[in-house]
């Protein structure tokens, strides 16, 4: 059984995540989407809500489960059995800081490999950012967020303001 693991913050996911999600399902047995802690900045959505938003668009495929983790990415695929962390890549700034951690990973867990897979063109340019600010404007989600959660980022948008 071939499992793999998805980290990112997910702060929220968007079509561009789900479009790699989608596609790692189809290569892995299993895929774990690991919403990492680590965020940086202040979070729009908190840990948990992060996960259920994951959880709520990937309901349909069957071998994607999402977690929390607070754990190191190399802990947390040791942990679940996983050999491989799949990465999306969208321009050649994702590949510079994406190159590091891998090198680093596997360093940690020698048994651990990234596999990047590029992002579809018509998302080369959709970041969770990109989400959240369009979202500030009243801009329609419709074609950056699945639709499913796109009144979560309203309600959270005008919430915060
Ligand atoms: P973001 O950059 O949107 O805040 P994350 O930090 O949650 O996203 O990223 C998690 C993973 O998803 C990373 O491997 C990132 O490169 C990838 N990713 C983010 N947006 C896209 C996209 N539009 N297409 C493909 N991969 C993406």
């Amino acid at each position: 059984m071939k499992t793999a693991i998805y980290p990112g913050s997910f702060d929220p996911i968007t079509l561009g995540h789900l479009n790699i999600i989608r596609r790692a399902s189809a290569i892995f047995d299993k895929v774990f989407v690991c919403v990492m802690v680590n965020s940086d900045k202040t979070p729009m959505f908190n840990l948990e809500e992060r996960v259920e938003l994951v959880q709520r668009v990937t309901k349909r495929l069957g071998n994607v489960q999402a977690e929390a983790s607070a754990k190191l990415t190399a802990e947390y695929a040791k942990d679940k059995g996983a050999t491989v962390i799949v990465k999306g890549l969208r321009v050649v700034s994702d590949f510079e800081k994406e190159f590091q951690i891998a090198v680093i990973n596997k360093k940690m867990n020698p048994e651990l490999d990234t596999l990047f897979l590029t992002a579809s063109e018509k998302y080369t340019y959709l970041s969770s950012s990109v989400v959240k600010e369009m979202a500030k404007y009243g801009a329609d989600l419709s074609e950056f967020a699945p639709r499913e959660i796109i009144d979560d980022i309203i309600n959270k948008t005008s919430n915060r303001r």
